[in-house]
């Protein structure tokens, strides 16, 4: 890969041309460093695809690089969201509350963004520290990897299925439903310029965090969903995407081809462990086992929960392609492997 990821310092509004700008917006204390929320002309306002991270800092951001191109905050149309996190929904209802905008994700986000509402931080700290029994993390541990939440995003006014065109006047920009990262992540397609929005789907040098959670649900199959969803965008062919964080690239298709291998040889990778294994094993052991960009023995506390959460994921993706089962009745859960 020719380009490389550069510190937030370095980054600038861009004018990138065809009614398409640029802002980058911090995320405090993040190593992913900004958010690229864009915006999209139109003769009402411009649309803005994400909003950023809720912090004074990431507020000043935008409004100042919305200004900057020649926007004002206040004339906002929308907001369409690719997907519930913090780091894309977090800002967007400070936008509404100063323009009026209106707020549009997809159907099955706008109903987990409804449950966080109704959630208090102490149910979630709960529903961690049991999880993370429930998947074979020792009762110290698991009560480690909770901790601070940020606040629920705003409720949407709008929710969008796929194929939806989103209000924008005087262009296409359609929703294509591409669940893996969230139920409800959507890549949004600029179809009278063919270019691509990809939120988290498809970024250019890192892959996005595919969980399930609870980590022992056997009713779906995210890494599934996300390795269709990374199919479906590479029938769009070889046209230029504007992720959600790092850089601008060409050639979406080859991308999302490179991400489908990376799983691949992942759930290959976790498929022999389990083969080479008399014992069947807990999601926390085959966490523990797996590569990760650290050895586990440096993960923190969280991020062994997001690994864990990710082991889960390859696991529930391998028993529902009928490759490996997991014991009945037993608690913590354990996976053996079906064929060899
Ligand atoms: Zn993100």
């Amino acid at each position: 890969m020719k380009s490389r990821r550069r510190p937030y310092a370095e980054q600038r509004p861009h004018d990138l041309g065809g009614g398409v700008w640029s802002v980058p917006v911090p995320i405090p204390g993040n190593p992913l460093g900004y958010t690229l929320v864009y915006a999209v002309e139109s003769p009402q306002g411009p649309v803005l695809v994400d909003a950023g991270w809720n912090h004074p800092d990431a507020w000043d951001a935008l409004s100042g690089g919305l200004r900057s191109l020649g926007f004002d905050v206040s004339g906002v149309r929308g907001v369409v969201i690719t997907h519930f996190h913090p780091d894309h929904a977090g800002l967007a209802g400070q936008v509404r509350d100063a323009s009026g905008a209106w707020i549009a994700m997809h159907e099955n986000d706008a109903e987990l963004v409804r449950l966080m509402s109704e959630y208090a931080a102490r149910d979630h700290d709960d529903f961690q520290t049991d999880m993370l029994r429930r998947a074979g993390a020792a009762p110290a541990e698991a009560g480690q990897a909770t901790g601070a939440r940020p606040a629920p995003p705003a409720t949407p006014d709008r929710v969008l299925r796929d194929g939806d065109l989103v209000d924008l006047p005087g262009r296409k920009l359609r929703a294509v439903h591409t669940p893996g990262h969230t139920p409800g992540h959507i890549c949004l397609h600029l179809e009278d310029a063919d270019r691509l929005f990809t939120g988290d789907h498809v970024l250019p040098g890192i892959t996005p965090h595919i969980g399930i959670y609870p980590f022992d649900r056997d009713d779906v199959d995210p890494l599934g969903d996300f390795l269709a969803s990374l199919d479906r965008i590479g029938e769009l062919g070889s046209i230029e995407a504007l992720p959600a964080h790092e850089w601008i690239f060409q050639d979406v298709a080859t991308r999302a081809a490179e991400i489908r291998h990376h799983h691949e040889d992942k759930l290959e990778h976790l498929h022999a462990l389990l083969a080479e294994r008399a014992e069947p094993l807990t999601i926390w052991e085959a966490a523990a086992m797996m590569t990760w960009n650290r050895p586990w023995d440096d993960l923190s506390p969280m991020l062994r929960g997001m690994a864990a959460g990710e082991a889960a994921a390859h696991l529930r993706a391998l028993e529902a392609a009928g490759r490996v089962g997991r014991l009945a009745g037993v608690d913590p859960v354990r996976f053996h492997a079906l064929d060899s």
